[in-house]
């Protein structure tokens, strides 16, 4: 193999830069070409592609987002738009490839593999919820980034004894609402997994007033039903039985940004280093990922067949620390 490509592919998140970086950088001591494919899929059937040098990922490692963008690409999931990718590979003499992104780029990536093309994929998603690894590149970031808001609102919170609804991303995952809630010291976290009714919601608020205590936090993740608006509604209505009022906040898309934490730039370092060497290695149809403190290979198959469970001793851990 003397040529690889490297794409970025679906959500975008903190910690793509350095991964890429780690690729380009791994693939040039090995001796390889490495061409940057832009947009992701989509970039990869237009043929938007440039080879890159060490240079060319020179001051990236800190900058959140990606150099080579990324984008949702409706045409891959048809063979006919994965053929017309694989023309471009062998049009710019690409011999195997590196996906960045989650479960959904990793599918694709398995379908080139199955169609005889070296792949190999790095899980990279706020959401983790990608098997194969214990967490993917940009989860430590998006993290910190919430944190950081929770901090702040309980300021607020507190000065003015309100409760909060503070909202997370993750429409099937609570990962992200699980832990930022244990971190961040939430009253209450509500999470998809988990079916937690409204009454329960106005049990711990009242129990917290009542309790004395300044502030109520409650962490929801975007994909808990009934969903975050109708249970502020709700609890606007029950004002009075609560004690707190209450205040809705919506993170949003800052939790996709931001310039990657240290944890996320050496994992991404780690796991871009070992797909490039992998791949040369002839592992492909695998998935990098990190467990028990080590890079471990993943068949794609397995990393994308079913999403990641929540881990059910973090729920509990968070039971016992809402008091
Ligand atoms: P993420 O990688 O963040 O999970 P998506 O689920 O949006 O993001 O997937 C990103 C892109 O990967 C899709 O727009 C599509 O081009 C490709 N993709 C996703 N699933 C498949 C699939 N089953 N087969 C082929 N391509 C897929």
């Amino acid at each position: 193999m003397k040529r690889i490509g490297v794409l970025t592919s679906g959500g975008d998140n903190p910690g793509l830069n350095p991964c890429i970086r780690a690729v380009v950088r791994m693939g040039l001591h090995l001796g390889l070409e490495v061409m940057g494919i832009h947009r992701g899929y989509a970039g990869l059937i237009d043929g938007e592609i440039d080879e890159m040098d060490a240079r060319s990922v020179g001051g990236i490692i800190g900058r959140g987002g990606t150099i080579l963008g990324t984008a949702r690409c409706p045409e891959f999931y048809d063979l006919q738009g994965r053929k017309e990718a694989l023309r471009t590979l062998n049009r710019f003499g690409i011999e195997g490839l590196v996906a960045i992104g989650g479960n959904g780029s990793l599918s694709g990536a398995l379908e080139l593999h199955r169609m005889g093309f070296p792949t190999i994929g790095i899980p990279s998603t706020i959401d983790n919820d990608v098997n194969g690894t214990n967490i993917s590149i940009g989860v430590d970031t998006a993290l910190n980034t919430i944190l950081d808001a929770i901090d702040k609102i309980k300021d607020t919170a507190s000065s003015h004894n309100r409760a909060f609804l503070i909202e997370t991303m993750g429409r099937d995952s609570g990962y992200l609402a699980l832990v930022s809630g244990i971190t961040g010291g939430a009253e209450l976290v509500l999470i998809p997994e988990e079916k937690t009714v409204i009454d329960d919601v106005c049990q711990t608020i009242e129990d917290a007033y009542i309790r004395g205590k300044t502030h109520c936090i409650i962490i929801v993740a975007e994909g808990w039903g009934p969903g975050t608006q109708e249970l502020a509604n709700q609890l606007q209505e029950r004002q009075n039985e609560l004690g707190f009022s209450v205040r809705v906040t919506q993170l949003g898309h800052v939790q996709r940004g931001g310039s990657p934490s240290a944890f996320d730039r050496l994992l991404a370092t780690r796991l871009g280093a070992a797909a490039a060497r992998e791949l040369i290695a002839g592992n492909e149809g695998h998935m990098v990922g990190w467990v028990q403190n080590d890079v471990r290979l993943t068949p794609l198959a397995e990393a994308i067949a079913f999403d990641k469970q929540i881990d059910r001793d973090l729920c509990e851990l968070a039971r016992v620390m809402e008091k």
